[in-house]
């Protein structure tokens, strides 16, 4: 049984607002010949963004139009600026759990898509889910991101209710988020009340007429359908959603500028932008259709999308997938990145019998958490395995609030401290002790509230004592 055609067209009616309010890709379009900004013009736009004070669409343009290598080099380091303000020196660490690998759509990157016959389709039971999920508390990850191909419309929704629900039932994670198919706003109801995080999904692409050729089937062949998920998501009791678009499915400027003004009818419509923005860049993947990237983008340019997104929308987290080469995910810790996936393995069941084949696509960071762990510390940065937020409500507007009033750093570090000490003291190798320790001690340094200071020291000498999951 589908959702009804005139159950669609109402949850997408958004009452009177209109597709084009929420990205409008003629105006789009016709900003992408906005000229670099000069000298002078950039000057003053690295200077808003760096008071947080984010970017208009024209300026977010004439930085994606800069060619010149000093003036990137300066809109790079203004982004890891305006990171280090607003979230401090943590970055976040999670790994996805793949749940199954049926789809009744057919986009043609995927490997996923319902007319490539020779993948092995998969659906975990929920103890298989268990099993998945306990493998990857057992490398240390508290928060997971469990992904899905979509189901028969309209019947997933019990299944993925009771995958979050496994996850909770039969492993010791603390925070489940989503990445799997646009809902009705009562089907987002159900799976927050059991008890999900972070809602996340990628319009792929937000040119109408490119996004028509890519999914030609299925569900998801509708463009409004995808568009409007966030505000139902919202609507259903998701403070926290996560967007982003797929780079490589058409001009990568266009999909920058039309995911802002997207953050920003979240904002003017449920008083919160998006938790997140991710930057997946499309990959190789056995038995899509498409055999190579249609606009494809290069290093330098993926560089830019990040540092655009940063300077542009603040208060964001900036998530960066296993997608990228290693190297490359190093350097990008720089320029804003606050969340990284680690150790991902992109088939479901794949943590359990790492032998599975039926992968979405070709990961390029095949490195363990470990490694990714020591090369964050190695540049000076504190690994987080926080989940504090989800939990205790500080969540869409409040947590945006908090940012914006510089607080959100009074939170983030502290918690970081607290639960990488907790790996540290039950997966950490003594290798990684020795550093992580010495990244710890610098990071409580830098708390210059001396009661937050002291609460924390407190905090940390509790966990050493053996008590777990605490936090502020
Ligand atoms: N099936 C749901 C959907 O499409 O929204 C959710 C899960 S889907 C497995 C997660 C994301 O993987 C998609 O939104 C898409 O952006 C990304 N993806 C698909 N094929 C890809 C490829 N070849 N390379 C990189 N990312 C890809
Ligand atoms: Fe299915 Fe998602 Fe892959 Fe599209 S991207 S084929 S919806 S799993």
């Amino acid at each position: 049984m589908g959702i009804p055609a005139c159950e669609r067209e109402r949850e997408k009616g958004l009452g009177a607002q209109d597709l084009t309010a929420i990205v409008d890709p003629k105006s789009i379009s016709e900003l992408l010949s906005t000229p670099p900004p000069g000298p002078a013009g950039l000057k003053s736009i690295l200077r808003k963004a760096r008071e947080l004070r984010g970017l208009t669409l024209e300026e977010a343009a004439a930085l994606l139009n800069l060619k010149e290598e000093s003036e990137l080099q300066d809109v790079y380091a203004a982004a890891g600026e305006v990171k280090q303000k607003v979230y401090g020196r943590r970055i976040v660490l999670f790994a996805p759990l793949y749940i199954s690998n049926r789809c009744s759509n057919n986009c043609l990157y995927c490997g996923f898509r319902r007319d490539n016959r020779d993948l092995k389709r998969k659906v975990l039971t929920p103890e298989e889910i268990g099993r998945e999920a306990r493998a990857l508390a057992d490398k240390g990850f508290q928060r997971v991101l469990l992904v899905a191909g979509e189901g028969r419309e309209g019947t997933e929704v019990d299944y993925l209710v009771e995958a979050v629900q496994a996850v909770y039932r039969y492993s010791p994670l603390r925070i489940v988020h989503l990445n799997v198919a646009p809902q009705t706003v009562a089907g987002f109801r159900r799976l927050k009340e059991a008890g999900a995080g972070v809602y996340q999904c990628f319009q792929e692409t937000y040119h109408p007429d490119t996004y028509k050729l890519l999914h030609p089937s299925g569900p998801k062949a509708d463009y409004g359908w995808r568009l409007t998920v966030m505000h139902r998501a919202m609507e259903g009791g998701f403070g926290d959603v996560g967007m982003g678009a797929l780079l490589g499915l058409y001009d990568y400027r266009f999909e920058v500028l039309a995911s802002i003004s997207h953050a920003w009818a979240l904002e003017r419509d449920h008083g919160a932008g998006p938790h997140t923005m991710s930057v997946p860049r499309m990959r190789p993947a056995k038995g899509a259709a498409l055999t190579q990237v249609p606009y494809p983008l290069s290093d330098t340019d993926f560089r830019k999308v990040i540092a655009v997104y940063r300077l542009a929308l603040p208060y964001v987290g900036l998530v960066l997938t296993t997608r990228e080469r290693p190297e490359l995910r190093d350097e990008l810790i720089h320029i804003g990145v606050s969340q990284m996936s680690a150790g991902s393995c992109v088939s479901p069941g794949g943590y359990a019998e790492p032998e599975e084949p039926a992968a979405q696509f070709e990961v390029s960071d095949h490195r363990p958490l470990e490694r990714i762990l020591e090369i964050i510390l190695s540049q000076g940065y504190l690994p987080s395995f926080c989940t504090a937020c989800y939990r205790v409500g500080r969540t869409g507007g409040r947590f945006t609030g908090l940012a914006r009033q510089g607080d959100i750093k009074r939170f983030c570090l502290p918690n970081a401290l607290l639960s990488f000490k907790e790996y540290l003291l039950d997966k950490g190798t003594r290798e990684l002790r020795k550093a992580g320790e010495k990244v710890i001690a610098e990071a409580l340094e830098e708390i210059e509230d001396m009661s937050l200071r002291q609460a924390t020291e407190a905090k940390l000498s509790q966990v050493e004592k053996g008590f777990r999951d605490i936090y502020f």
